[in-house]
């Protein structure tokens, strides 16, 4: 059995991110760069008004000027030259015309009979200059960057169709157990609904990551032989249940089996203490209790951050804040223990409900609240660490 850190470590130090791949900026959503994004084009590409209203090659002798020119968003103005007291009517986002020094919003002109009066004295340029936002060849986006629609938006500015980013690992999920039945399905006498799976489902869902599942019965050769076709083809296996030391608890066997390199079996904590990580060749195996709790509780601290870190983030753990607890409260045992607790203005509340088997408490839980091994009566105002679960 190994302390929490040390287990934080090892998921680290084994989960490298996977291969890049090029991808369609248009499925770019929550993707990773893997490689910095270089400008083809200099933004904007040509000097641009700002504004609606005339362009000018403006002296300050010059009141009124002659309307010679009218240029909307979209026209070639290159061929257009404004000599000194001429304008043109221009619109947002249309190509400054050479001559031009000016743009005068329309609020501030008077237009009539062919001649533009400049009405409210001076104005500002209201020109971007080419090259304004970017440049040609300028780094726009670097590697390690999270892609999201603004970050997207930017890229497509630039004429960006595809990225080359960290791929989501192909995700199996297998929950084991003889007395599990799907929804839907009446339950006999012994058997209990299946959970684990539509909620690591879901939570994968959240992070872009499509998963296959699989039930399994609790032989040893069906576990064996699931997971011997699964290492062939995933990069990641979340299997619950079966990785205690009942009787009928195979997983860690069938690892084994099928050759599975064990980083590490056995946390000191609570929930979750018989969980397994382990690996062959790129498909990292995590073994979760089964019982429902400790899984998601497993997920949120030690299998979400080995995704982070195979989709490329940097900082792949849960945020981290110190809080202080509302009431007294009573930890037992030696284990560190993860509790589902609410962290709100007057500080943290550990919820109700906190047993491994049930999942009352996760719907109002904001954070997970680790509570260090020697810390059994904690007092109101003590500071522990929370780990902020994600908002969805
Ligand atoms: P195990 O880790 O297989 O010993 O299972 C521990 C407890 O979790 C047992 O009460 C199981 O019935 C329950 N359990 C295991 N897998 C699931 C699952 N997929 N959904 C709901 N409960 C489960
Ligand atoms: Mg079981």
């Amino acid at each position: 059995m190994i302390p929490v850190k040390e287990a934080l470590e090892l998921i680290s130090k084994h989960s490298a991110s996977l291969t890049p791949e090029r991808i369609d900026l248009k499925s770019a959503l929550g993707f990773i760069l893997a490689e910095d994004v270089i400008s083809p084009i200099n933004m904007p590409p040509f000097d641009q008004s700002a504004m609606d209203g005339y362009a000018l090659n403006r002296t300050d002798a010059i009141e009124i000027y002659d309307l010679k020119y009218r240029i909307q968003a979209g026209d070639d103005a290159s061929g257009i030259h404004l000599n000194p007291g001429e304008c043109a009517r221009i619109y947002t986002g249309a190509m400054i015309p050479s001559g031009c020094n000016t743009v005068i919003q329309q609020e501030n002109a008077s237009e009539s009979e062919g001649k533009v009066t400049i009405v409210n004295g001076a104005d500002n340029l209201n020109i971007r200059p080419e090259g304004e936002q970017y440049k040609q060849n300028e780094i726009i986006a670097s590697v390690g960057q999270l892609l999201n629609p603004g970050g997207i938006g930017f890229l497509a500015s630039a004429g960006i169709q595809s990225v080359h980013v960290y791929p989501k690992p192909k995700t199996l999920i297998i929950a084991t157990g003889n007395e599990l039945v799907e929804a839907g399905n009446e339950l006999k006498k012994g058997q209990i609904y299946e959970s684990n799976t539509i909620m690591l489902q879901s939570a994968l869902s959240a992070l872009s990551i499509p998963t296959e599942s699989i039930k399994l019965a609790d032989e040893k050769e069906v576990v064996v032989k699931a997971f011997e076709s699964a290492l062939e083809q995933y990069d990641l296996i979340l299997v619950s249940g079966g990785i205690s030391v009942g009787d009928y608890d195979f997983v860690r066997e069938a690892m084994d089996v099928n050759e599975v390199e064990e980083i590490f079996y056995k946390v000191r904590q609570k929930p979750g203490k018989p969980l397994y990580f382990g690996k062959k060749k790129h498909t990292i195996v995590f073994g979760l209790p089964g019982n429902p709790s400790s899984a998601l509780t497993s997920f949120y601290i030690y299998v979400l951050p080995a995704i982070q870190s195979l989709t490329g983030r940097n900082s792949p753990f849960l945020q981290q804040k110190s809080v202080a607890l509302t009431h007294d409260f009573h930890k037992k045992g030696t284990l560190t223990n993860f509790v589902r607790a609410k962290i709100s203005e007057h500080g943290v509340t550990v919820l109700s409900h906190q047993s491994s088997a049930m999942l009352n408490a996760w719907s109002e839980a904001n954070a997970l609240l680790m509570i260090p091994d020697e810390s059994n009566e904690c007092k109101e105002g003590d500071l522990f660490t929370a780990f902020l679960l994600p908002a969805y």
